[in-house]
């Protein structure tokens, strides 16, 4: 029970990796606030979350907005009685050759990547220090954070792009006692997964599940990562035993990019 008592928010909380690490703060001891786009997915995640016997609120926001972020984080602070850990998760893949790329699907997941981890450590930070308090902001990068993938060269350099927030962020508010790290999973058996293998399909033309099989098959541990695997990393950054830790973008991927 490390972060017994505390209030955690995680964007894209709705399902996926989003959902596993607020079903394991929750186990911790966190009461949670989700926040999402998906209004519906959001009422049957938060049940998940009452089921543990936690305090749940719901906030159905889009990241990329500036000002949803900030109504968040207030609408978590009053709900819940405080505010305490920021999981910057919400993120979108984009799966094309840079031959191909267009102007407009570049904007819309630099808003969404960058911008809407951006305005999550801004907005934090700045709750953090109204609050007179320490606190934990942890974003959602990836091992294409630490590698260009090919057909995912835009959604590499958004991931690049969160380590270059993480760290600038890290150095401006360690002396404000806010901790700034992020966690970089590689193959989880998402939507995200089943929308990128989908796309890989009609680029490549390779059979559907064939991209996903042939990821998970480079992976040293010899399965695919599950939300599980990735909520135990952030339980880690949430709690005191990361207090010495701060800019830091960690990999856990099984087995797949070694740093
Ligand atoms: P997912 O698609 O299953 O879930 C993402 C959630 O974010 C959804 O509920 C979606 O509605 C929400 N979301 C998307 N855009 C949003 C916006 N603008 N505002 C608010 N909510 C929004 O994806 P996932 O696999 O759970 O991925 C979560 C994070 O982990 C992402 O940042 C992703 O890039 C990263 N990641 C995923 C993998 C993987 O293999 N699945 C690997 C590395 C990193």
């Amino acid at each position: 029970m490390t972060i017994e008592g505390k209030v955690a928010l995680i964007t894209g909380g709705a399902q996926g990796i989003g959902l596993g690490i607020a079903r394991r703060l929750a186990a911790d001891g966190a009461a949670i606030a989700l926040v999402d786009m998906k209004g519906e997915k959001l009422v049957a995640a938060a049940g998940q979350i009452e089921a543990l016997g936690r305090p749940v609120t719901t906030f159905v926001a889009d990241v990329s907005d500036r000002d949803q972020v900030y109504a968040a984080i207030d609408h978590a602070e009053r709900e819940l009685g405080g505010f305490d850990v920021m999981v910057n998760n919400a993120g979108i893949a984009q799966v094309n050759p840079i031959l191909d790329v267009t102007p407009e699907e570049v904007d819309r997941i630099v808003r969404i990547n960058i911008e809407g981890v951006l305005w999550g450590i801004q907005a934090a930070a700045k709750k953090f220090l109204a609050r007179g308090q320490k606190g934990k902001i942890i974003n959602a990068a990836s091992i294409a954070g630490h590698e260009g993938f090919a057909m995912l060269g835009v959604y590499s350099a958004t991931k690049f792009a969160v380590r270059a927030l993480t760290q600038a962020a890290a150095r401006e508010l360690a002396a404000s006692g806010i901790n700034v790290n992020a966690y970089c999973p590689g193959v989880v058996g998402t939507d995200m997964w089943v929308e990128i293998d989908e796309r890989f399909a009609t680029l490549t033309g390779a059979a559907k599940g064939e991209t996903y099989d042939k990821y998970v098959g480079g992976i040293a541990l010899g399965r695919a990562e599950t939300p599980d695997d990735v909520a135990a990393l952030v339980s880690y950054l949430a709690g005191p035993d990361s207090d010495y830790m701060t800019g830091q973008a960690v990999l856990i991927d099984g087995g797949m990019v070694y740093r």
